[in-house]
């Protein structure tokens, strides 16, 4: 049955996706809503009520700016991957695609969006090239398998003389790519698939610090990479530790780069299978 009315129609809601990248210069700030393992975001004593651990995120941030001027309510985020908390994203910044749900307004200057995001998150995260995109990018985003450059402060549990530290570094370095065995780490454990799993990793520098050594590092994707330095009991191995021949923890973590993705390696196919 259908009713005729004189008033315009109203537009419907449409579903809005645009896509850019994010750069995250604080240890705080997790990438999504961090909501409270306890309560799952209902609110307990843990959270005060709050049903979340932490005040923003990279989502929110954008959310709070974002949502008003499309005349939205909900949104979800895609990131091509994401860092823990305490870990900054540096260089070229993090692709990610944000997603409206029922915008009610469905165009809006983006440009204006990121300086205002920006100007209000200042300092704390930023983000930057913002254009449209469809559906399929989600997809091709969350995909991608791109190595990553890491800078990790490493902190060394027994004194080792520089010079001796400087050789062994320059000995691994020359190695170049150094494939390890990782297992799913402790802490992840509880939502991961307990497996192990084929990556690589390779030492492309490093530098001195009052509070250890700097050491910059590429890995393969998915490498768990506080892992790979300390090796978790043997759970990665060989582990940097392992490499250098002494035993060390990964204090500070920064994602310097996302590097261009690496074909999927094919499995060997069996006799008689061609492709
Ligand atoms: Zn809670």
């Amino acid at each position: 049955m259908t009713q005729e009315t004189s008033a315009p129609p109203r537009p419907q809601p449409v579903r809005v996706l645009f896509e850019g990248r994010y750069r995250k210069f604080v240890r705080d700030l997790p990438q999504t809503i961090f909501y409270c393992p306890e309560c799952k975001g209902r609110g307990c004593e843990r959270c005060e009520g709050y049903g979340k651990l932490t005040r923003d995120s990279v989502q929110e941030l954008i959310a709070r700016v974002a949502m008003p001027r499309f005349k939205a309510r909900r949104n979800k985020f895609h990131g091509a991957g994401r860092e823990d908390v305490d870990v900054r994203m540096l260089g070229g910044g993090r692709p990610f695609v944000f997603e409206v749900l029922k915008a009610r307004r469905p165009m809006i200057s983006l440009e204006d969006l990121a300086a205002e995001v920006n100007r209000r998150a200042e300092g704390r995260m930023e983000i930057f090239d913002l254009r449209y995109c469809n559906r399929k990018r989600v997809v091709e985003i969350k995909e991608a398998r791109c190595p990553k450059e890491y800078a990790a402060l490493v902190r060394f549990e027994k004194e080792v003389a520089g010079a001796e530290m400087e050789e062994r570094l320059q000995r691994l370095q020359e190695r170049g790519r150094v494939p390890i065995v990782q297992e799913t780490p402790e802490r992840v454990a509880h939502r991961r698939a307990r497996l192990e799993r084929e990556r690589w990793i390779e030492l492309a520098g490093w530098e001195r610090e009052e509070a250890g050594w700097r050491l910059r590092v590429r890995s393969a994707h998915g490498t768990y990479i506080k892992e790979a330095v300390s090796g978790e009991g043997g759970r990665t191995r060989p582990s940097l530790a392992g490499l250098l021949e002494a035993p060390c923890q990964c204090v500070e973590l920064d994602v310097l780069e996302i590097l261009p993705p690496e074909p999927v390696e094919e499995e060997q196919a069996g006799p008689g299978l061609s492709r």
